[in-house]
């Protein structure tokens, strides 16, 4: 096993680097170089119009013609970009004689330093190397590290990087200053960049640093965890789950995305649950004060969209009113994915010119609903809501004038493994849904657009129709059992 690389950064500012090669793969290091404030020198019979542009402009120096020795006078790094390896061997060996250290592109065994893959956070830098032997795993490694940090490191490194004079004065101490550090990073101060509130993030800073620590406080992240397929998270969600104390969830949400959250947060499941067993919404609103204000930092991670359907709006009021930081991230709702995945466009020029997002989960609901509004043709309902109460559901559409022959598409477990979709039309719904026994959670979607499913699907089985003997609504199937 030979020794490990050294890794540093260079400060190239004013110093000349030579590049030999005048294609793509040498702009993209002059590129590079450029931004880091180096002069560089490109030998090359031609040059891209991009170099030939950065020529023009004065940032770049032109050497005409083919590599020689004399080249690397007076530079500091080499860096071969050419597709002829014995060129490529010249410019190494030459780079060898005269101590100047070489990169030869995509050969690690000619090169003397490699540039590693970059994450880049304003002036945070993540260079990632695996000595040059598997670069692909560094760029797999750099996408991982893309994905988990937000932008709010580019902030936090900008205002450190500001502050430095007035931190060393404030704390000489190396020991001290670590730990000043230590609670501005778990305090408030990345949240508060993360939701562009700059001027309230550099008052926080300044009373840290005068001393005025404020207590400890937690916050309350109301994360939409999506439909249950763990591809459909966001970003945001998945690293307020990495970054959670205690995670509060729904039933609802998919064990492939629990599996995404931090190893060693707290996983409380609350809400409904298939045994009938529920938390209150009180005690929900109580759990979610109690962790926070214990200095936690709670994700309350709920279904679908958390303003969807979802009760978030009153979680934040009871955050607001008793003082909690709160931050919320939006999750694919349930209508959006069940749609997709059922290859049904919510909207259509042909078919739909609206959609409406309509819930109606107990019998009272059903007559506080708009019906005439939601009888009309040319719109596309999602109805969220449980399997029961959908002969009250076609009874009051028909009678308000939606036509029997409209159809329906019924996505069960939307964007799951076990994903099921039936549809038909209006006038039988009631008795397919029962025949195929469809079970909670599943989403209704009613329109002309709904029958595109038989054409547009992709995702899991095709969609199962009405069975053949219960065309007419007044021919209930001997057979069936109670969903
Ligand atoms: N906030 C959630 C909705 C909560 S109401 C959201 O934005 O999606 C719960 C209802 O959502 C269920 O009764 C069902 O109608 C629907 N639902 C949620 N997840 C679903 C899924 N994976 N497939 C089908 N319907 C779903």
């Amino acid at each position: 096993m030979s020794a490990p690389l050294f890794p540093l950064f260079a400060d190239l500012r004013d110093r000349r680097v030579l590049i030999v090669g005048g294609g793509a793969v040498a702009e993209r290091k002059t590129d590079a170089l450029l931004r880091a404030g180096a002069r560089p020198r490109v030998g090359a019979p031609e040059l891209t119009p991009r170099l030939q542009g950065w020529r023009e402009e004065g940032r770049i120096d032109w050497i005409p013609g083919r590599f020689d020795a004399q080249w690397l006078s007076g530079a500091w790094l080499v860096v071969a970009a050419t597709d002829d390896t014995a060129v490529n061997r010249a410019v190494a060996a030459a780079a060898e004689a005269r101590h100047v250290l070489a990169n030869v592109v995509d050969d690690a065994e000619l090169s003397t330093f490699q540039v590693p893959a970059i994450v880049e956070r304003g002036p945070l830098q993540i260079a990632i190397s695996s000595g040059g032997g598997a670069p692909m795993l560094a760029r797999h490694l750099r996408r991982q590290l893309e994905t988990l940090l937000d932008d709010a490191w580019a902030s936090l490194a900008e205002l450190f990087t500001r502050k430095r004079q007035h931190i060393r004065q404030r704390f000489p101490q190396p020991a001290e200053r670590r730990r000043f550090f230590e609670r501005l990073l778990s305090g408030p101060l990345p949240r508060l960049f993360r939701q562009q509130q700059h001027t309230q993030a550099e008052q926080h800073f300044q009373a840290m640093l005068d001393g005025h620590a404020p207590s400890a406080h937690g916050s309350v992240a109301i994360v939409g965890a999506g439909p249950g397929d763990a591809g459909l998270l966001t970003l945001n969600a998945l690293r307020a789950m990495n970054e959670a104390d205690v995670i509060l969830h729904d039933r609802l949400v998919s064990e492939d995305v629990l599996r995404l959250g931090r190893r060693d947060a707290t996983y409380i499941e609350v809400g409904k649950s298939a045994t009938g067993h529920s938390t209150r919404q009180d005690d929900i609103h109580a759990l979610m004060l109690e962790h926070a204000r214990a200095g936690k930092r709670v994700v309350r991670l709920k279904g679908g969209d958390p303003f969807v359907f979802g009760r978030g709006g009153e979680e934040l009021e009871i955050l607001r009113a008793h003082g909690i930081s709160y931050e919320v991230v939006p999750g694919i709702t349930a209508a959006v994915a069940c749609a997709a995945y059922a290859g049904i466009p919510l909207t259509h020029r042909d078919h739909a010119q609206s959609v409406k997002l309509v819930t109606a989960h107990c019998k009272d609901s059903f007559d506080t609903l708009d019906w005439p509004s939601l009888a009309q043709e040319r719109q596309t309902l999602a109805m969220y809501m449980g399997v029961a109460g959908l002969e009250g559901l076609r009874d009051r559409l028909v009678a308000h004038g939606r036509a029997p022959s409209t159809p329906f598409a019924l996505i069960e477990n939307g964007s799951r493994r076990d994903q099921r979709v039936v549809n038909g039309t209006l006038a039988d719904l009631p008795e397919t849904a029962r025949f195929h026994q469809v079970r909670s959670p599943a989403l209704l979607i009613l329109g002309e657009v709904a029958a595109l499913a038989d054409t547009l699907h992709w995702f899991g089985a095709p969609p199962v129709g009405a069975p053949a003997h219960t065309h007419s609504r007044n021919l209930p199937a001997p057979t069936l059992q109670a969903a």
